[in-house]
């Protein structure tokens, strides 16, 4: 069993690092917010004051926080988590962030002889929870091969996509993909709803016909009752394809329909919805929103 400091028990993390401590692992936990760290210590876990605090002990550490400036924040800020690293650590960062500041924190874990995997995960709440993430990892084969038993404690498929920075570019490509799917779905059902066609009914066509990606069959009954309750908040989702688009524009490759699909995130952000699942994005294209409800 290893000793891991697990930082950011947001949405996923909170079901990553239960699925950690049911394998029977010893966890030192940190979350900025400590509330939503307070209750692991009644599962056997140990509270950590800071992201140093949490690392001091720990043969592994992971991550799973909002944005690069989080996860730059708990590695390296004030108390982070590389400061109280000892040397051999395997540090693993499975939030969605740059690639550059992936290859910037593998330099840095480097440098306090740590070694860094990305390992951002497809998959999101429910799969969290119930140990069934997909790892897109960047990083040595070696150290994937060390991360294996614990990321397969928390997930079921694991992709080596190459060097370090690679797992990081391809949870951008997936969720830029992604997040046009869901702005598209949520023009097409609006226009289902003023269509006077059966709700159920298209929901079901769509779900099991051609356009029914995993994610679209995910969404579709939030949608059908307007629950935008957080899976994956709205913010997270425009945060991915403004990074996407920034590697994208690094890249010289135009990325039309991707710019317009953030640019709705952006307006959805501006009504105040920022923290509701990214498919709240439907009320701007419904009829009901526009009289008010
Ligand atoms: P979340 O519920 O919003 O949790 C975010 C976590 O980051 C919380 O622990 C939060 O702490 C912490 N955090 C935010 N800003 C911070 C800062 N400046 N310093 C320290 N900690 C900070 O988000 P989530 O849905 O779990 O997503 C986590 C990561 O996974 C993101 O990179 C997201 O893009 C990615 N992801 C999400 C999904 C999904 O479906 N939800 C799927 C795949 C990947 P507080 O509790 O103090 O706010």
């Amino acid at each position: 069993m290893t000793r891991i400091a697990f930082c950011g028990l947001g949405i996923m993390g909170n079901g990553m690092a239960r699925n950690l401590i049911r394998h029977g692992h010893t966890l030192a936990v940190y979350n900025r917010t400590r509330g939503r760290a307070e209750p692991f210590a009644g599962l056997g876990a140990r509270v950590a004051a800071t992201p140093a605090d949490a690392a001091r002990e720990a043969e592994v550490m992971i991550s799973m926080v909002a944005d690069d400036r989080a996860s730059r924040g708990v590695w390296l800020g004030n108390d982070g988590a590389l400061s109280a690293a000892r040397p051999g650590t395997l540090c693993i960062e499975t939030s969605t962030l740059t690639p550059g500041w992936i290859r910037e924190l593998a330099r840095q874990a480097a440098a306090r002889e740590c070694e860094l995997l990305d390992a951002p995960v497809t998959g999101s709440k429910a799969q969290a929870e119930g140990g069934e993430l997909n790892y897109l990892v960047g990083g040595s084969a070696a150290a994937l091969e060390r991360a294996r038993p614990l990321l397969l404690d928390m997930g079921k498929t694991i992709h080596h996509l190459g060097p370090t920075g690679s797992g990081a570019m391809m949870k951008l490509i997936n969720n830029l993909i992604g997040g046009v799917q869901q702005v598209a779905l949520a023009e097409g059902m609006a226009l289902a709803e003023s269509s006077g066609l059966d709700l159920e009914q298209v929901a079901q066509l769509l779900g099991e016909g051609p356009v029914g990606s995993p994610l679209v069959k995910r969404k579709l009954p939030g949608l059908l009752a307007h629950d935008f309750a957080p899976a994956f908040a709205l913010a997270l989702m425009h945060k991915d394809m403004t990074y996407a688009l920034v590697e994208a524009a690094n890249a010289s490759v135009a990325m039309p329909t991707s710019a317009a699909a953030r640019e709705v995130m952006q307006l959805a952000i501006a009504r105040g919805w920022g923290g509701e699942d990214a498919m709240v994005v439907h009320r701007l294209f419904c009829n009901t929103n526009l009289e008010g409800d």
